[in-house]
C-alpha cells in the first residue's frame, strides 16, 4: 500500500488496507465511519447516515452519549484495572445498581456476550452436579434451533447455522437442540440430567423471530416443574430494545439467570453480566471462574452510567412508542416481494420472499440514501436504531425506506 497521511478522507484507502491486512471474517458495507452522535453517524467523506443497526443493539443509548463519555473520561483518570485479586470501589456499586434495576440477587461480570454465555453454561453444569444431583459429566443443556449466542467453540458447537459451525469441530458435548417457540418440544426433550434451557426471548440474529404468545410462560412452568434452570439470553433483547427493560416482561415471567451485554456499556466498552435470581451463581467458588478484565472499575463505572441514562431519559418507554409507530408504518409498505414485517419495540425485521433478489441489495440502496442497515441471512433486513430516536427521525427514515422497499 501507499502511505498517505493518516486521516485521509479517501474511503478506498481504508477499505483496501482492511482488505489487505485484516482477516475477512466480516463483509461490511463499504462505508467508513469516523464520528457519531445520537442516531447519526458520519463517514470520512462527510456524508451523514442514520444508524439503523446500533452495533447490534450495543448503542441503544445513541452514539457517544455525553454522560457516558464523561464517566469514561473521569474514571480513566482515576483507575482502570485492578484485576479481581483486589477490590475496587466501582464493582460493588455496579452490583447494587444492576440488582436494583433488574430485581436480581447476584451478578457475575464479564466482558463480551459470548463470555457471559460460557459463564452461564459452567454455572448451570456445576449447579446440576452439586444441587440437582446429576451424575458427573452427564449434564444436558437444551438450546433452540437458529439460536445465536456468540462465537466460541462451545457456543458454535450448538449452533444450527452451518456458516457458524462448519469446519470448527470437534465441539463440546452436552447440548440438545429443539425447535424455537415450541414448548411441547421442550417438555419432551427434558431428562433427569437436564440442567438448563438456554433461549433468546426473541431470536435476533435469526431475523427477529418472535415466538408464539404464551411461549415464555409455558417454558417457565415446564422449567419449574422439572427443576430446570431457565436462562434467557437478553444480550440483544435486553436493556430497552423491545420496549421493556427485559423482554421477559412482555410475558410477565422471571428467568432464573439472565444474560446481558451489548448496551450495558452504551457502546463504550465490552461489558456483560450474568444476573441470577435463583442461587445458581452461588455454586461458584474462588478460583473456579474469572476474567482479568471482568468487573474492572472502568467497565463498572461506564455500565452504571449507561443504565442510569437509559432509565433517566426514558429510552425504554421511547422504544415502545417509537417502535410501534415505526412498525405500523413499515407494515404499510406495498411490495409483493415483502413476506412479513414484524417486531417488538425497536427490534424490527422486514422479510422478503426468497426470489426478491436478497436483502443485501436493499441495504446497499438504503446506504446510498443515508440509512445504515444490515441484512440478516439472505432475506431479512433488521431495523434497530438507537432508542433515542424521535418521531421526526423515523419519518426521515421512512421517506427514504418507502421508495426503496416499495419496489
Ligand atoms: C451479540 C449476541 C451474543 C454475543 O455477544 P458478543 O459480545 O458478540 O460475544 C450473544 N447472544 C446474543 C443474543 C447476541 O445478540
Amino acid at each position: 500500500m501507499g502511505t498517505p497521511a493518516t486521516n485521509t478522507t479517501d474511503r478506498n484507502y481504508y477499505i483496501q488496507l482492511e482488505n489487505e491486512l485484516g482477516a475477512h471474517n466480516y463483509k461490511p458495507l463499504d462505508v467508513v465511519l469516523t464520528r457519531g452522535e445520537g442516531v447519526w453517524v458520519w463517514d470520512v467523506e462527510g456524508n451523514r447516515y442514520m444508524d439503523c443497526l446500533s452495533a447490534y443493539s450495543a448503542v441503544n443509548q445513541g452514539h457517544c452519549h455525553p454522560k457516558i463519555m464523561n464517566t469514561l473520561v473521569e474514571q480513566t483518570q482515576k483507575l482502570t484495572l485492578t484485576s479481581r485479586a483486589f477490590r475496587n470501589d466501582q464493582l460493588a456499586l455496579f452490583y447494587k445498581d444492576i440488582c436494583e434495576l433488574t430485581n436480581s440477587h447476584k451478578v457475575l461480570p464479564m466482558n463480551s456476550g459470548a463470555e457471559a454465555v460460557e459463564t452461564v453454561i459452567k454455572a448451570v453444569r456445576k449447579w446440576g452436579y452439586q444441587v440437582k444431583g446429576v451424575p458427573e459429566d452427564q449434564a444436558e443443556v437444551i438450546v433452540c434451533e437458529n439460536n445465536f449466542h456468540g462465537r466460541t467453540i462451545t457456543i458454535v458447537g450448538f449452533s444450527t447455522d452451518q456458516n457458524s459451525r462448519a469446519g470448527f469441530g470437534p465441539f463440546t458435548p452436552g447440548f440438545k437442540i429443539i425447535p424455537f417457540g415450541d414448548a411441547d418440544a421442550l417438555q419432551s426433550a427434558i431428562t433427569p440430567n437436564t440442567v438448563a434451557f438456554l433461549v433468546e426471548p426473541i431470536q435476533g440474529e435469526a431475523g427477529v423471530i418472535i415466538p408464539p404468545k404464551g411461549y415464555l410462560q409455558e417454558v417457565r412452568s415446564i422449567c419449574d416443574a422439572n427443576n430446570v434452570v431457565l436462562v434467557l439470553d437478553e444480550i440483544q433483547t435486553g436493556l430497552g430494545r423491545t420496549g421493556k427493560l427485559l423482554a421477559e416482561e412482555h410475558e410477565n415471567i422471571e428467568a432464573d439467570l439472565t444474560l446481558i451485554g451489548k448496551a450495558l456499556s452504551g457502546g463504550y466498552y465490552p461489558v456483560s453480566a450474568v444476573l441470577s435470581n435463583k442461587e445458581v451463581l452461588g455454586v461458584l467458588r474462588p478460583g473456579e471462574h474469572g476474567s482479568t478484565f471482568g468487573g474492572n472499575p472502568l467497565a463498572c463505572a461506564i455500565a452504571r452510567t449507561a443504565v442510569k441514562v437509559l432509565v433517566e431519559e426514558k429510552m425504554t418507554e421511547n422504544a415502545a412508542l417509537m417502535g410501534e409507530y415505526f412498525l405500523n408504518e413499515l407494515k404499510k409498505l406495498n411490495n409483493p416481494k415483502i413476506k412479513e414485517v414484524r417486531g417488538k419495540g425497536l427490534m424490527l425485521g422486514v422479510e422478503f420472499l426468497e426470489d426478491a433478489g436478497g436483502a443485501r441489495a436493499y441495504c446497499e440502496k438504503l446506504m446510498h440514501n443515508g440509512l445504515l442497515c444490515k441484512e440478516t441471512h439472505e432475506s431479512i433486513i433488521r431495523f434497530a436504531p438507537p432508542l433515542v430516536i424521535t418521531k421526526q427521525e423515523i419519518d426521515w427514515a421512512l421517506e427514504r425506506i418507502g421508495p426503496i422497499l416499495s419496489r
